[in-house]
């Protein structure tokens, strides 16, 4: 039984990895879980996407008071038990959820892959994120770089071509976007290169 967490900082290509990992699962005729917590509500929110243009629906979305073993035990009642459970954004998972995981997959023996975040755009560990890294069996990273050309680690909030470095955690809905940066450039607040003189 393992747990695996696979972290990286915006567009590392965690989505791609969780379709990838999944297609592989279907191709043998493996069963797989997928789920995705669910603080984004709006419609599309049940679709895992990948920014090259691949997509899956989600098996179930998990809620901040979303028990882990009964959503388990209602998914097995109607698919069977799994090869794999799936989750992305795990960022969003709370601490008791991932503990519910890893209790699942030390009793059961079925591999739960999470992938997510590690830090907000503060540079703070999400609750789940920090649950992971405390409690996987296996932790890897997934790399992409800043536009300075090292690894960025560090995710930006962009507001109107602004890094901003306070607020609540999760903003949903909102004119924001986000960024992957190397620690400098996010310090510094510059989410592109200078323009040219
Ligand atoms: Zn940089």
């Amino acid at each position: 039984m393992s747990v695996f967490f696979r972290y990286g900082a915006m567009n590392a290509g965690k989505s791609i990895q969780v379709l990838t990992v999944r297609y592989n699962y279907l191709e043998r005729h493996q069963s797989v879980f997928l789920y995705k917590p669910s603080v984004d509500t709006r419609e599309g929110a049940n679709l895992i996407r990948a920014r090259i243009g691949l997509e899956a629906p989600v098996d179930a979305m998990i809620k901040p008071d979303t028990d882990v073993e009964e959503l388990h035990a209602r998914m097995v009642a109607a698919q069977g038990v799994p090869n794999c459970i799936l989750i992305d954004e795990a960022q969003f998972l709370t601490r008791d959820q991932v503990r519910q995981f890893c209790d699942l997959s030390d009793r059961t023996g079925i591999p739960v892959m999470a992938f997510g975040l590690r830090s907000d755009f503060r540079g703070e560990l999400f609750p789940g994120s920090a649950a992971l890294l405390a409690l996987a069996d296996r932790i890897e990273e997934l790399k992409t770089i800043c536009w300075c050309g090292k690894k960025a680690t560090m995710n930006a909030r962009v507001v109107n071509g602004q890094v901003v470095m306070e607020g609540p955690q999760v903003l949903i809905g909102g004119n924001e976007s986000y960024t992957a940066l190397c620690r400098k450039h996010w310090k510094e607040g510059k989410s592109a290169p200078p323009l040219p003189a």
